[in-house]
């Protein structure tokens, strides 16, 4: 079957919007049309090869769309499902067992080793593999084949152009102010970078009640949206 994808080919060079082929659905996933996706500047760093993820690639990590097909071994989600994607994990590591997937002790070739577990890669173009799976979903790409495990089932009136970014961004400025820092009522919070994260970190203080919360940034524009 084929698909359109925005293509990672070599750093410091622009994506390439093309046609790939996209392979059979595996029993434990789900084949995801995507609707929106945030762009992180994880994205950016492994096109530029920070991080060793093969290319060419399909990147992209913070997708949300609608399910097409789901894998024989799936019995939670059905076609039409709306869903969010996330992060892959083994799920039954210690890190996972214990309720902190962030740690999996296969978060690493999992998210960045742009195949699966057996060694396939979703995506080829012109007979070329193409890495995908990337952070379980490669959503620059138009189809994807997903682990049901990187999704989450959302409400059919969900706006998925807004609530795409929580596949990272949103998280990871919440998280490291609800689950790390955990300020006491009252307390003064400093974020130093008000992007999408160090935003969503302001966002997250206000919601723990901080007392004094800080914004330091350099655009006026980010620090204008963070009041
Ligand atoms: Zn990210
Ligand atoms: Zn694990």
């Amino acid at each position: 079957m084929k698909t359109t994808a925005a293509v990672a080919t070599a750093a410091e060079t622009p994506l390439t919007l093309t046609e790939v082929d996209i392979d059979e659905l595996r029993p434990d996933e789900l084949r995801v049309r995507m609707v929106a996706s945030g762009v992180c500047h994880t994205d950016a760093i492994v096109r530029d090869q920070w991080y060793p993820t093969p290319l060419p690639a399909v990147l992209g990590h913070e997708g949300a769309g609608v399910v097409e097909e789901v894998g024989a071994g799936v019995v939670d989600f059905a076609p039409g499902d709306r869903v969010l994607l996330s992060y892959s994990t083994c799920g039954h590591c210690r890190a996972c067992m214990e309720g902190a997937p962030a740690y999996c002790k296969d978060f690493f070739s999992l998210n960045f080793g742009g195949r699966r577990t057996d060694g396939s890669s979703a995506f080829t173009r012109d007979d070329e593999q193409v890495s995908s799976h990337f952070f379980g979903q490669s959503s620059f790409a138009a189809l994807a084949n997903v682990p049901v495990r990187c999704a989450v089932k959302v409400g059919a009136d969900a706006p998925l152009e807004t609530l795409a970014p929580l596949g990272c961004g949103i998280q990871t400025g919440a998280g490291a102010v609800l689950n790390v820092l955990r300020p006491e009522p009252g307390a003064t919070v400093v974020v130093f970078g008000a992007g999408a994260v160090g935003l969503s970190a302001v966002m997250a203080a206000k919601v723990a009640r901080a007392g004094t919360i800080i914004a330091v940034d350099m655009h006026e524009d980010r620090l204008r949206l963070s009041e």
